[in-house]
């Protein structure tokens, strides 16, 4: 249910107002768009007297959020959120770039693709530490100790950094190094960990399930906003499909769709969604064309020897002359790199 404030009521009315709603069984939550204070009540609201609440001193206007998706839909929150890390802000008309390598794999590795990823113009480095894979026998990260090198490269060029978070209990250490929580497809709907990424104070990165349609990854980022941390970015990467020629389907139709449905940012993994390099470029300059606000990219200065992912790692040159045509697409659409 929102609440429309009347313009002009006092913080404390306001605050009343929350606390109404809170006596009511519900939980409260709060935007502002045009200088007119917004309410959102969810929960069991079925049991509330609308008409009742519509008299509520300082209400202009009450009505239901039609979509299962509360705190995340543009019907509660009409602008754009924007998320700030490091140099970049996150939904706004600059590109968020992140990019590294699949899995942190050492020392020399590290620090050779953040330097290669910052001077082609990436704000962000990507890398994995704790990675989930197929197999139980394939490398499975490098840990703290990896997140411990990965921060350090990263600072080393003024980097954030995003990296993946596999478990619950990993998620305070995780937060630790790293500026945004990565939450991977295959835990999009590992409802622990979302409302563990939920309870911090950290930008999380949302990816879609493999086989999740759009409303159950934004059910899914419902999840980590309802516990507090509205920071999400949602990441397409490509789901399952009946093709086989490709990793992964790619649905670009998903980036205005979130766009009209949601005010969060959405970022576009052209790796993980065609899983060839050669398809790398192409479906990264499609996504941005079709207003993705950003791009997560897998780059490797030795993928022939990369422990995991290399087959659709970019080599250094590479992800520089894509960035080089992003930003002259950016231009295009009003914004930039
Ligand atoms: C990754 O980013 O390396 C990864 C494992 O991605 P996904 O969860 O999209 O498969
Ligand atoms: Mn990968």
């Amino acid at each position: 249910m929102l609440l429309l404030v009347r313009r002009g009521t006092s913080e404390p009315a306001i605050g009343d107002l929350a606390e109404r709603l809170r006596m009511a069984g519900l939980s409260a939550h709060r935007t502002d768009h045009e200088g007119q204070a917004r309410l959102a009540a969810v929960g069991d609201v079925a049991s509330l007297d609308l008409e009742a609440v519509r008299a509520w001193p300082g209400v202009e206007s009450v009505r239901r959020i039609e979509t299962p998706f509360k705190l995340v839909s543009r019907a509660f929150q009409p602008h754009d959120t924007v998320i700030s890390v490091g140099r970049c802000a996150i939904g706004s008309r600059q590109l968020a770039l992140m990019a590294g390598p699949c899995s942190v794999e050492g020392e020399e590795q590290t620090f050779t693709i953040a330097a290669a990823v910052a001077k082609a113009g990436a704000t962000v480095m990507r890398g994995g530490a704790y990675k989930p894979r197929t197999s139980p026998y394939s490398f499975q990260g490098l840990g703290e100790q990896g997140l411990r090198i990965l921060r350090r490269a990263a600072d080393a060029h003024g980097l954030a950094v995003v990296s993946e978070v596999l478990d619950p209990q990993q998620v305070e250490q995780v937060a630790r190094y790293a500026d945004i929580l990565q939450v991977g497809a295959r835990n999009m709907q590992n409802f622990s960990l979302l409302r563990e990424v939920g309870r911090t104070h950290k930008p999380v990165l949302l990816k879609r399930g493999m086989a999740a349609t759009v409303e159950e990854w934004l059910m899914s980022a419902e999840h980590v906003a309802s516990q507090g941390n509205t920071q999400v970015i949602l990441c397409e990467r490509g789901i399952r499909t009946f093709e086989t020629s490709t990793r992964s389907t790619l649905d670009l139709n998903a980036i205005p769709i979130v766009k009209e449905l949601s005010h969060l940012p959405v970022v576009v993994d052209p790796s993980h969604g065609t899983g060839r390099r050669d398809m790398v470029a192409p479906m990264a300059r499609a996504a941005i064309a079709a207003g993705a606000d950003g791009l997560l990219v897998e780059v490797h200065h030795d993928p022939e020897r990369a422990l995991s992912d290399g087959p659709q790692s970019l080599y250094p040159a590479q992800f520089e002359e894509l960035v080089r045509q992003i930003r002259t697409i950016a231009e295009v659409l009003g914004r930039m790199v």
